[in-house]
């Protein structure tokens, strides 16, 4: 007899934004003429830039001859790609790193879901609390989070960020943490982590042999030059920490899948009996085994991001979401409502004004009201409720009409 792994039943019955398209679904069946906005689901809108496009064109004519054409390629991805990594990400920010410690992969979801496969089941985890769903439901899947009770995992160490604490979480003293995830710029809330405040993190991460997982998926939003962009700028982090980044929003690759993760080759965990293992080659072993490589054309596009021409396509998509996120405070904000995030990340968090604190509430109050879909906070975890998020992703004219319907709808209500 097959036995199911019963830690499967403990999720919840759905990933948040297939909840949130089931009701739009609904809505939309009810309402069939409503044009219906979404600011919800973080997906990008814009054009893969020309760069991207001519280097796709390239590696597939590439593959269309005897010579050109490749098979497998290597688990840990193509040099070129890994070399343009390391000079444009890291050597740029004297931040010194080798070729192996770069793990090219189809995505940031795959590694930051897959990563924790390298720890014991009994590890305690603690998250930032709103989070990226992946992060604890990776866990769940595997026993670590425990059992779910009035919207938390008996296992999972919550470290509060709300508006009360400026969004910098508490370094948790009652209770031993082993793996810590941290997300800056953060989704949901859209914000970020100072050097100083990061240092804290690495320094009590060094002190009681934590692991820190990394996610670095929305670093090129970073306009704010004290800001880290990555946790290996801080002394210490290379012993400490895991990183994850992705190129789906520094370069609109939600479709073409490609992202990296870097493995420092000083990075250890313990034996239980107290013998320390090198975490870099387990990690190569894992993505030997289980994964086969992101496709060649995926990796000759994610290069081509780090050409002059490239740089400067890539940067004029980020500004043009930055602009919405900009015109989206500015209007927020206008309108009374207490909005944070958004300067240096494409996500506004914004508090639900006094009336309606359920934010599932809020969501369809919105939907309903000016048919423009955000996404609920509580579906990030419990401190999430209260708030709701917004991102920048549309286009101008759909965020500026969204924004026009917020208005009308706030006068009235
Ligand atoms: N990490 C965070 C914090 C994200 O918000 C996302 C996507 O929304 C990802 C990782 C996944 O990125 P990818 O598309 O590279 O899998």
């Amino acid at each position: 007899m097959a036995l199911v792994n019963e830690h499967f039943l403990k999720l919840p019955n759905n990933y948040l934004f297939a909840d949130i398209a089931k009701k739009v679904n609904a809505f939309k069946v009810m309402h069939p003429k409503a044009d219906v906005i979404t600011l919800g689901i973080g997906d990008v809108t814009q054009p893969l830039c020309p760069a991207v496009i001519k280097a796709m064109h390239k590696a597939t004519d590439e593959m269309a001859t005897s010579q050109g054409f490749r098979g497998y390629g290597p688990e840990q991805g193509y040099d070129f790609l890994r070399e343009a990594i390391l000079k444009n990400d890291f050597l740029s920010r004297g931040i010194h790193l080798d070729i192996d410690e770069i793990f090219i992969s189809d995505g940031a979801k795959s590694d930051t879901g897959n990563i924790q496969e390298l720890i014991r089941w009994d590890n305690s985890i603690g998250v930032t609390d709103p989070i990226y769903p992946v992060y604890i439901d990776s866990n769940a899947m595997i026993g670590r989070a425990g059992t779910m009770k009035d919207g938390k995992w008996s296992n999972v160490i919550y470290m509060p960020c709300t508006a009360e604490n400026n969004f910098v979480p508490k370094i948790p003293k009652e209770r031993h943490v082993d793996v810590i995830y941290l997300c800056y710029p953060n989704n949901p809330t859209g914000t970020v982590i100072s050097k100083q405040e990061l240092r804290k993190w690495v320094n009590y991460a060094l002190k009681n042999d934590t692991l820190i997982f990394y996610d670095a998926a929305y670093q090129a939003y970073i306009t704010d030059p004290d800001i880290p962009h990555s946790i290996y700028e801080i002394r210490g982090a290379r012993h400490c920490a895991i990183e994850f980044h992705s190129f789906s929003k520094t370069a609109g690759f939600t479709g073409i899948r490609c992202g990296y993760t870097i493995v420092p080759k000083e990075l250890t965990a313990a034996t239980l009996g107290g013998e320390r293992v090198e975490l870099n080659p387990l990690w190569n072993r894992r993505q030997s085994t289980k994964f086969n490589g992101t496709s060649y054309i995926s990796q000759r596009a994610a290069e081509a991001i780090y050409t002059p021409e490239g740089k400067e396509q890539v940067q004029a998509t980020i500004d043009y979401y930055m602009e919405n996120a900009h015109l989206m405070l500015s209007t927020l904000r206008g309108l009374g409502y207490q909005v944070f995030g958004g300067e240096n990340a494409p996500y506004i968090w914004m508090k639900i004004p006094s009336g309606s604190s359920q934010s599932w509430q809020f969501f369809e109050e919105l939907l309903y009201g000016a048919n423009v879909v955000c996404t609920p906070g509580v579906g990030f975890g419990p401190s999430g409720e209260g708030y709701v998020r917004f991102t920048a992703f549309n286009s101008h004219e759909s965020t500026q009409e969204a924004l026009d319907r917020i208005e009308k709808w706030t006068i009235q209500r």
